[in-house]
């Protein structure tokens, strides 16, 4: 009997209690699938769908001529890095983000563009709040040039660095968005990437695009 319960015990597999966390070399391999499929691309554009026929119906019902107005985050949202992140086996030191930021090679998430292209079109404000900090806004204003975004209404940067100094930017963001209320735009859609882009209010709608890559607090 001790020797059926040896020869049982040598062949048994020891398990941990609970899995363990998610396996980090598979989870790149799905982030590297999920974006040459296009699947990332395809759910961008879906979320950004119903939030253009919303704009829209805001723009026809707009009687009262309020100012309407759009709020856009930057990364990942109007324009990505994720072939950057990618060259880089999506290897995420601070200074490794700067060193991005630095270069300016981000590139157009083409259904953005067409909802910043759609909102301007028809009179609608287009607002740009970034984390990117204030030191960077000669190269980020030049990013966004190259890749087609033109006559931003406003641009608000950081003062504070959230990549070297990590805080949460939602105070900053609020505030910003508080601020565009506060100059008499009705702020109808809020579109980012980050849960932090849009807790806080002063939108009517949130539109939270996918993020798989990385956490902004
Ligand atoms: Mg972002």
């Amino acid at each position: 009997m001790r020797k059926i319960f040896l020869s049982l015990l040598s062949v048994s597999v020891i398990t941990f209690a609970k899995p363990p966390a998610t396996n980090l070399g598979l989870l790149k391999k799905q982030l590297n699938t999920y974006c040459s499929s296009g699947q990332y691309m395809q759910d961008i554009a879906d979320a950004l769908r119903p939030a253009k026929l919303y704009l829209w119906e805001r723009i026809q019902s707009n009687h009262q001529n309020k100012k309407l107005a759009v709020v856009f985050d930057a990364d990942e949202t109007m324009i990505g890095s994720v072939q950057l992140m990618q060259s880089n086996d999506f290897g995420e030191t601070p200074a490794y983000v700067m060193s991005m930021l630095k270069g300016g090679k981000s590139s157009v998430i083409k259904p953005t563009l067409e909802l910043y292209r759609f909102a301007q079109k028809n009179h609608v404000a287009t607002f740009i709040i970034t984390g990117r900090p204030e030191t960077l806004q000669k190269t980020t204003e030049q990013n966004f040039k190259n890749d087609g975004y033109k006559n931003w209404t406003y641009l608000y940067m950081s003062p504070v660095n959230p990549v070297t100094k990590p805080h949460s930017i939602v105070p900053f963001k609020t505030a910003m968005r508080k601020k565009i209320t506060q100059a008499g735009y009705d702020i109808v859609l809020n579109v980012g990437d980050q849960y932090s882009d849009l807790s806080g209010g002063y939108a009517d709608k949130d539109v939270k695009l996918p993020n798989p890559f990385y956490y902004v607090p």
